[in-house]
């Protein structure tokens, strides 16, 4: 298995208009500067502290993505360089977030979780609750709406997948008429991302296809 290859051969498959979010959490730093020295600058984290040690050791030209769940006592660590954050999934979050993206002199590109899973596990707001983030954006000055974000359920039901994806990009499109800043669908991981492209993602977080299987012991 080899990281730049797994990488390269990733990015030639991909439709120009789809962006590659690299995952590389607990990912030691030679891994992730094998990519970096493919070319790809775009990484994408799920722990704050992980993706801080992360960013103070690389380079700077890196562009990090926030893809996990986020604290709101937490997003001050990250506020001053998070390139994007995936998984805006509440108002008090959004409030935090505008909140030290001022204090940081700058405006944070966020992405709002929606849950489209069966699993109750799996974070995110409802349609309606998107409704009502998006008629009231005007409270946000520092954030800057870019699109959406989605889980679909982990199962081995292709159909299920598949549909999951199509509510989420309908959504979207109802939602981007109105949004002159939405650009980006975030949906599609290593075992899905295909079926995404397909539904319509315009960016897929990938991490196992590129790393390796993730040890956790
Ligand atoms: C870990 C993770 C991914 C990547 O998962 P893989 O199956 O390894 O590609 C994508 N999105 C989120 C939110 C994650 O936490």
């Amino acid at each position: 298995m080899n990281i730049s290859d797994n990488l390269n051969t990733l990015l030639q498959s991909l439709p120009s208009h789809v962006t590659l979010v690299a995952v590389s959490k607990t990912k030691p730093l030679e891994d992730l500067k094998a990519v970096y020295n493919t070319g790809h600058r775009i990484f994408g984290e799920n722990k704050v502290q992980e993706l801080v040690s992360k960013w103070e050791a690389l380079s700077k030209d890196i562009q990090w993505h926030m893809i996990g769940h986020l604290q709101r006592n937490k997003v001050k660590y990250i506020a001053p360089f998070v390139h994007l954050i995936h998984g805006v999934d509440s108002e008090r979050l959004l409030k935090e977030i505008d909140k030290q993206a001022a204090k940081n002199n700058r405006k944070i590109p966020c992405l709002l979780q929606i849950h489209i899973a069966q699993e109750s596990t799996k974070f995110g707001l409802s349609d309606s609750e998107l409704e009502k983030i998006l008629s009231e954006k005007e409270t946000y000055p520092n954030i800057v709406f870019k699109g959406l974000m989605g889980m679909a359920s982990f199962t081995s039901n292709l159909q299920q997948v598949s549909e999951e994806f199509a509510f989420l990009k309908a959504l979207y499109d109802r939602a981007a008429a109105n949004m002159e800043t939405f650009d980006t669908l975030s949906m599609g991981m290593s075992g899905d991302y295909e079926l995404a492209i397909a539904q319509g993602s315009t960016m897929i977080r990938v991490g196992s296809k590129i790393f390796g299987e993730r040890n956790y012991s």
